[in-house]
């Protein structure tokens, strides 16, 4: 295994471990529909359904944890 290939793993391992973490710590993103503006005036914004206008959403990666913890807690006796 080449240098490059051995970064390009552990870049990879490592972004994965900080999204996971980001995903527990802080699981609302900014919303990118929207860019999170709070300007009450712009229309975009207090009609944007991704985030019901409040500019921020759950991250993709929390959705997936909660989803998995669902399915495996209902799978208990
Ligand atoms: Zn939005």
């Amino acid at each position: 295994m080449t240098l490059a290939a051995v970064l390009a793993t552990l870049t990879t391992v490592g972004y994965a471990a900080w999204y996971a973490v980001l995903c527990v710590a802080d699981p609302f993103g900014r919303c990118r529909h929207c860019t999170g503006r709070r300007n009450r005036l712009d229309r975009r914004h207090r009609d944007c359904h991704w985030c019901d206008g409040t500019g921020r959403r759950v991250r993709v990666g929390r959705r997936l944890y909660d989803y998995f913890r669902t399915e495996y807690e209902r799978g208990q006796p």
